[in-house]
């Protein structure tokens, strides 16, 4: 396996690399989510490539940025087990240098939800995206369910901007009670990790109402009592999975979408309804 930080060493490992090649974006502090998709990606593709790369234009300036783990080696290690055969790290500097001011807007999409809450955060994703798969190169990205929006937002920039590639959403991988694994887990304290999981379990009670035929507003109603009090709602609604706008019935393919606060910590989750 090689790591490489530079992009004329990326563009001249990934070039020879057999096709079709599968491609994993992360922000490292992996977990066994982001080892899914690189096992699915192993399994489709004949070779896999993985890139680190904590994106400052996706967070604000009131953001995680400085305290978002980190741990380059231990994340090295996971991703050569899992049979990545380059991973691409580079620095901030090699990504963004001095005179950068090209970005993706990603219209409406971009602008609810996770978007509400963090308004320029889909413009930094799609951005560092967009150059990862411009390096990089590949046939096919993977991405996590997890990132349901994300997932929408990526999905129509390949559309609507022509990229040749195709894209496989890979779904969850949760600890054993439910919770969403995910890289800011570890800012959780006891208590918060014990509430944690009442997120899902919102998510399914939405699920379950509006599947034996409950109102969307009623079955949301419902499952905010579900949620610990530790927790700070900020929303559960139900979203057609392609166009992310909010629907009234489980017509599939949607999401149960849901994001709450637990003390400083931000948590997403979602159920995929797929019929
Ligand atoms: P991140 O490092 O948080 O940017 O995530 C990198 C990729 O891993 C994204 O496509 C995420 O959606 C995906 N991912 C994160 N957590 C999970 C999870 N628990 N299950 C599956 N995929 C995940």
């Amino acid at each position: 396996m090689h790591i490489v930080t530079s992009i004329p060493q990326a563009r001249a490992l990934f070039d020879v690399l057999p096709r079709p090649l599968g491609f994993v974006p992360t922000m490292g502090a992996l977990h066994d989510g982001h080892l899914a998709l690189v096992t699915r990606a192993r399994a489709e593709c004949g070779a896999v490539g993985a890139s680190i790369f904590v994106n400052p234009t996706q967070f604000a300036a009131n953001e995680d940025l400085d305290r978002y783990p980190r741990d380059l080696e231990g994340d090295c290690a996971k991703l050569a087990r899992a049979g990545v055969d380059v991973i691409f790290a580079p620095t901030p500097q090699t990504m963004y240098p001095e005179g950068f001011s090209t970005f993706v807007d990603v219209g409406a999409m971009g602008t609810t939800f996770e978007g509400a809450v963090r308004p320029t955060h889909f413009r930094g994703v799609a951005t560092v995206v967009t150059k990862l798969l411009n390096i990089v190169r590949p046939d096919t990205l993977y991405l996590g369910q997890k990132d349901a929006q994300q997932t929408a937002v990526i999905r129509r920039m390949i559309r609507d901007l022509d990229a040749p590639i195709g894209v496989t959403i890979v779904p969850t991988e949760r600890e054993s009670d439910g919770l969403a694994r995910s890289s800011r887990n570890v800012y959780l304290s006891p208590e918060e990790r014990a509430a944690a999981p009442s997120l899902h379990y919102a998510l399914q009670a939405i699920r379950l109402a509006m599947a034996s035929g409950r109102p969307k507003v009623d079955a949301i109603a419902a499952a905010r009592a579900r949620v610990s009090p530790l927790a700070q709602l900020e929303y559960l609604d139900v979203v057609d999975a392609d166009s992310f706008e909010p629907i009234e019935t489980l017509r599939p393919p949607a999401f149960v979408i849901g994001a709450a606060r637990f003390g400083g910590t931000r948590l997403l989750d979602n159920l995929w309804i797929d019929g």
